[in-house]
């Protein structure tokens, strides 16, 4: 039986046991999906240890993102983006991914949206610097926008600073989202706004019906950013299509198999 595994602190509420065990029940993987939760120190010597008892392959969720990078050698996106989500702990050193940014792409391509033109990312934190990234390899022009405004501007240099990254970015504070809105194609909320309280980080009249919307935020699944966007005549996609889709992205990685797209997001909308 092979064993993969998530480590993070907490894990008690996390949604990704079901929703790889439900892969490896659907191509009949004789696998189990095991939550582990080291201290807060722990996280490279987690990694080390899971590498040699033999887990083939591990997902990383807070605090433990940007430490685990001492662990193994990250691909190019997971470098740029100064954080690891996946690992596959089969290779020596075990190497690094981030699949939060193939969670946003995928998410727009199962969606029908083209990514081309230009981005606007709120938040600039782990999802926001996965989303910024993704967008910019894609092409688009990122505008990002934050409430800590020399965060938006430090990650959009560096984004903009990047060799491999074909698009570019620019920083700015929340005040510029009506005039950044106007002109976008797509919207990515990668701000936990949403989460605790019924509120949305973009102004509602600031949307319209040419935009693509992803909420990042999963819980609840309509958010109002959702709501909003939908009453403008946007294109809404909820955040459990990133969870899903990085999930589907890990799986792949570890497996070298195509996933069982459908009951991978069974299982996880079952949860929600
Ligand atoms: P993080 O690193 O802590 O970053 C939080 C971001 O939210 C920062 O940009 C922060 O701005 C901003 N923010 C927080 N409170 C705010 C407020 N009241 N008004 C405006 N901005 C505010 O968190 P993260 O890991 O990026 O996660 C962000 C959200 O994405 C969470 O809801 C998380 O659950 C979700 N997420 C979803 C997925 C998925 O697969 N669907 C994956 C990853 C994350 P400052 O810089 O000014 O503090």
């Amino acid at each position: 039986m092979d064993v993969y595994g998530l480590i993070g602190n907490p894990v008690e509420h996390s949604l990704s046991p079901p929703m790889h065990e439900a892969a490896y029940d659907a191509l009949g993987i004789d696998a189990r999906y095991v939550t582990f939760e080291p201290a807060e120190s722990a996280g490279v010597v987690a990694v080390e240890s899971a590498a040699t008892l033999g887990v083939r392959g591990l997902n990383v969720t807070i605090p433990f993102k940007q430490n685990v990078l001492d662990a193994v050698d990250p691909d190019g996106l997971a470098a740029r983006i100064g954080a690891v989500n996946t690992i596959d702990c089969t290779t020596s050193p075990p190497t690094g991914y981030n699949t939060d940014a193939a969670g946003v792409q995928r998410s727009f391509s199962h969606h029908g949206v083209a990514l081309e033109g230009t981005v606007v990312v709120i938040g600039a934190g782990g999802a926001g610097r996965a989303a910024a990234f993704a967008l910019a390899d894609e092409g688009m022009t990122v505008r990002i926008a934050n409430r800590t405004v020399e965060r938006a501007t430090a990650l959009a240099a560096g984004v903009t600073d990047a060799e491999a990254v074909s698009g570019t970015a620019e920083g700015h504070g929340l005040d510029a989202l009506p005039d950044l809105l106007a002109e976008a194609d797509v919207l990515v909320n990668a701000t936990s706004v949403g989460m605790e309280a019924d509120q949305s980080p973009a102004p509602a009249e600031a949307l319209h019906g040419d935009l693509a919307v992803l909420d990042a935020v999963y819980a609840p699944l309509e958010t109002r950013l959702l709501r909003d966007a939908a009453a403008a005549g946007a294109t809404t996609i909820d955040g459990a299509w990133m969870l899903l889709f990085q999930g589907v992205e890990a799986f792949e990685r570890w497996t070298g198999r195509e996933a069982p797209v459908e009951a991978m997001n069974e299982a996880l909308r079952g949860e929600l």
